[in-house]
């Protein structure tokens, strides 16, 4: 008898960072690998094509909480109202809340402040969200579970931990024989607190991987290795020399992540004397994070670090003191959200009171889409006037801006070891810009690595 067929179908996430899903079709029914919403998109447009296909899909494995992965979970459980939605642990509580946040926002129950526009039409509702709640299936890293079939021969899967922020998880899917692995984000070296992503044995038919960091200038693997701590010190660098002028450091941060690994190297700064005991004010919705990754801190394999976050001792800022003037009066450190400085968060508007003021500085410690205010504010020299959008227009950029060497991804370096280490018979970049696919896909053939590369394309469908 044949195997079965396996297919592969992008749903979204193809030459962009944005909208991830992917529908794996393993004989006759479907695996989604991801649920994303694009960030940058209202509405409908904001989804990955779940329209595409008549496949009954019976199962959704989520990597990870960001929101570009985990953002359209209720609406592809709408369109696939019979699949179990299967993730790690720590992955449960972290999606839960973000989805929570995403329908507030959306309903203009939070942040943005007054006078800016909700970000999004509400794609789902909080009863949605319950629902969501019920159908999850947590597994822990190294366990092997089937995907149960209602017909046919069950797949079995294994979680790896990606290393990209707490829960993140790769998934190893074997099936009559063959073998694919869907990375999520990854990220092969340490952070402060994750732990280095884990790999499956080699060799697997199918490799999908995470591309963001494709397009890397270098491919010089010491930077990699000690990427972390070089940036660490030269972020507590960046703001000694800001606090002593009396200004304040703005640390645009992703909610989810960035910040609880940004709290974890400012402590460690402190503790150290490498910057002086400033205030820190972080956001609620960091803060809620924050909590789940300290009860995650005792979960086997995920945190490297066991320092509980609590213990940093930071202040929650809400959006009503976004506008505050006592705020900045007085050198304190901001780890405040959209870590791309999107318009109406809270990290836009802090920029645009602090941006013309010379004694404060800006640090960036995260990926910018060059489409983001974030990118414009990084790349405009000190003394020129940046395009910051509504309610701001254009500013000059008179405080010092910095883009740090953090990253929750792995390096381009890191991606070409993981695809010489996993031998995949096949490889297909996902989750990077134009620039980084392409790149990644010309250094990979480079290196004469025995591999056939597809860089997804939306609506690209491949049989193996
Ligand atoms: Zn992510």
């Amino acid at each position: 008898m044949s195997p079965a067929r396996i297919n592969l179908r992008v749903l979204g996430g193809a030459r962009e960072v944005g909208a991830n899903s992917h529908l794996l079709t393993l004989g006759s029914s479907g695996l989604l690998l991801d649920a994303g919403l694009h960030p940058r998109r209202q509405g409908e447009e904001a989804l990955p094509a779940f329209g595409d296909t008549e496949v009954e899909v019976e199962d959704i494995f989520i990597s990870h909480a960001h929101l570009d992965h985990v953002g359209a979970l209720p609406v592809a459980l709408k369109r696939f109202p019979r699949a179990r939605v299967h993730l790690s642990g720590p992955s449960a509580p972290l999606a839960i809340r973000m989805l929570r946040n995403a329908v507030a926002i959306a309903r203009g129950r939070v942040a943005p402040p007054s006078g800016s526009e909700p970000r999004n039409v509400p794609l789902y509702n909080d009863e949605q969200v319950e629902w969501v709640e019920q159908v999850l299936r947590t597994h822990a890293l190294g366990a092997r579970f089937s995907l149960d079939r209602r017909s046919g021969s069950a797949p079995s899967a294994v979680l790896f931990n990606a290393g990209h922020l707490l829960g993140a998880a790769g998934l190893l899917i074997e099936h009559e024989g063959r073998r694919i692995f869907y990375t999520g984000d990854t990220c092969a070296s340490a952070q402060h607190i994750s732990c280095a992503a884990r790999y499956p044995d080699p060799p697997v038919d199918l490799l999908l991987m995470d591309s963001t960091h494709g397009a890397d200038p270098s491919l010089h693997l010491a930077r990699d290795e000690h990427g972390f701590t070089t940036a660490s010190e030269e972020l507590g660098e960046f703001i000694s020399t800001v606090a002593a002028r009396g200004g304040s450091v703005l640390v645009p941060v992703f909610a989810l992540g960035r910040c609880q690994e940004i709290l974890g190297v400012l402590q460690e700064l402190r503790e150290r004397k490498r910057i002086p005991p400033l205030p820190i004010f972080i956001s609620g919705l960091a803060h809620a994070m924050a909590r789940i990754y300290d009860a995650g801190r005792e979960e086997p394999g995920w945190r490297c670090s066991r320092l509980a976050l609590e213990d940093v001792g930071y202040r929650v800022l809400n959006a009503e003191r976004w506008n505050d003037p006592s705020l900045l009066a007085s050198p304190s450190i901001l780890a405040i959200s959209s870590g791309m400085m999107f318009a109406g968060t809270g990290s836009h508007l802090l920029a645009g009171r602090m941006l013309p003021d010379p004694r404060h500085g800006i640090a960036f410690v995260g990926f910018l889409d060059q489409e983001s205010p974030g990118y414009r504010v990084a790349q405009t020299p000190r003394g020129e006037a940046v395009e910051l959008g509504a309610p701001f227009g254009k500013v000059e950029v008179a405080c010092s801006v910095r883009h740090q060497g953090f990253t929750g991804h792995s390096r381009a370096s890191q991606l070409l070891a993981t695809v010489e280490r996993l031998q995949p018979r096949r490889t297909v970049l996902v989750h990077g810009d134009d620039q980084a696919v392409d790149l990644l896909a010309a250094r990979i053939r480079d290196r004469g690595l025995p591999t056939e590369v597809t860089v997804a394309t939306p609506g690209l469908e491949l049989t193996l």
